[in-house]
């Protein structure tokens, strides 16, 4: 750790005494690169200020949700009138129904939404309604896609088509685990065969349909067709979980890309314009089973806040219109042919969503489609790299396997700089 003693410091040695390692989620620990976390105090468009007054070009941004950048003026504004006017009201309210009916009104496959208030919980009560319209237990997912922390989510097989998952997590429920089912990537013959045997007992299969939690994994379109194509064969259904991708990759996310109609979705990030949120939603009859409408039980104390509400709706105003994601595709197409001359970093990219791959080994070959085919060093090889990139003030999510995220804050200058320093340290770590 070559940066000298600061105020981050100081904070990680007290707030390990009264947290988890120091954090409210794991991934901000540092853990997996070496180090002790910088403390941040804020953050203006593309740019985070630490605890010492440093700034830093941010490419994490908050993991997703700040599509426009931090503190937008116009999300802002939002927000701060939802907070004049009473910030939870725990009643029927006008605002949630604005954001439902703008999503329903552009998302022909979302006929009607429940706003929860984080992707975990949009994913268990998806799962839930999936089992209360089937009345069949089990849950197909994919190995290296997450969905929250949910304990039937919180697998993943070791390789190949695992008939025993094996968890990633303590303190798992033993017969949730087992209504888990879990499939490779990429692999429709192992889907098949899947299918083949446990297909009836399948209530859903969930999948990011742009993995992005783990790498970033574009998976082919051929692939998800198979998958929905088996789904509805064997009278299941089919769940995309679109927490990361949604009003990210496009207005309708993944789904609206691959032209592919999952039956259920859950949203979560950019929905709420960084407040804390989650949604799930789908076809009108599947909705329809939701309490007070029908068996399937969901609540939420704070769910549909005001604040949240007001934010998303401010944020997907400004997405509408689809400009943004032109100037976002074109500023990613930048990054990607900077880095094109870098000798051993590999970026997978699609639209906004870029995943930084190294190699002592030389450039990995892309695409890479599946977690087998990471380059065995590729942590060790990030970890590396984040450093120094810190020490230039540029922030990149603190793990080899999150993806990074270009904003509207973003500009050409902002992407050079991440690229130019890429690949000064790169020709200095291949000399
Ligand atoms: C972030 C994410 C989740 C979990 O959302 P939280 O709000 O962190 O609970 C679930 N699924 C996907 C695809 C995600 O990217």
């Amino acid at each position: 750790m070559s940066r000298a003693a600061s105020r981050s410091d100081e904070l990680f040695t007290r707030a390990r005494r009264v947290s988890p390692g120091g954090v409210h989620s794991p991934v901000r620990a540092f853990r997996g690169v070496g180090g002790t976390p910088v403390f941040m105090t804020g953050g203006a468009g593309a740019c985070l200020r630490d605890v010492d007054g440093r700034e830093y070009l941010d490419f994490c941004m908050a993991f997703g949700p700040l599509i426009l950048g931090h503190a937008d003026p116009r999300v802002r504004a939002a927000a701060e009138a939802a907070l004049a006017r009473g910030w939870s009201l725990g009643t029927a309210e006008p605002y949630s129904l604005e954001l439902a009916e703008l999503i329903t009104a552009r998302i022909p496959w979302v006929q009607s939404i429940r706003f929860v208030n984080s992707g975990t919980e949009a994913v268990m009560s998806a799962l839930r309604v999936a089992r209360g319209a089937t009345g069949r237990s089990k849950i197909l997912k994919f190995e290296g896609c997450y969905h929250g922390h949910t304990d039937s989510m919180l697998l993943r097989a070791g390789s190949g088509l695992a008939e025993a998952p094996v968890p990633d997590s303590a303190g798992l429920a033993p017969d949730v685990v087992h209504e888990t089912l879990i499939a490779p990537l990429d692999d429709t013959a192992a889907l098949a065969a899947m299918f083949e045997r446990h297909g009836r007992e399948l209530a859903a299969a969930i999948i990011e349909p742009l993995p992005a939690n783990y790498g970033l994994l574009p998976q082919r379109t051929e692939f998800l067709q198979t998958l929905e194509r088996l789904v509805h064969a064997h009278g299941a259904l089919l769940i995309f979980d679109e927490v990361i991708s949604v009003f990210r990759l496009g207005f309708q996310g993944y789904a609206g890309v691959s032209a592919i109609q999952p039956d259920l979705v859950t949203y979560g990030k950019v929905i709420g314009g960084g407040f804390p949120v989650g949604a799930y939603g789908g076809r009108r009859e599947l909705m329809e089973l939701v309490a007070p409408a029908g068996p399937v039980y969901q609540a939420g104390t704070l769910s549909a806040n005001p604040l949240a509400m007001c934010a998303g709706l401010a944020t997907l105003q400004q997405l509408e219109d689809g400009r943004l994601y032109e100037r976002l595709e074109a500023l990613g197409a930048r990054l990607e042919r900077a880095l094109s001359r870098a000798p051993t970093i590999a970026l997978q990219r699609v639209g906004s969503i870029f995943w930084l791959c190294g190699s002592a080994g030389g450039r990995p070959a892309t695409p890479m489609r599946t977690p087998q085919s990471f380059p065995p060093d590729a942590g060790k090889r990030f970890a590396a790299l984040f450093h120094p990139l810190l020490e230039r003030g540029i922030y990149l999510a603190p793990s080899a396997f999150e993806v990074g995220f270009l904003s509207a804050a973003h500009s050409e200058e902002h992407v050079d700089a991440l690229a130019a320093a890429l690949i000064e340290l790169d020709a200095r770590a291949s000399a």
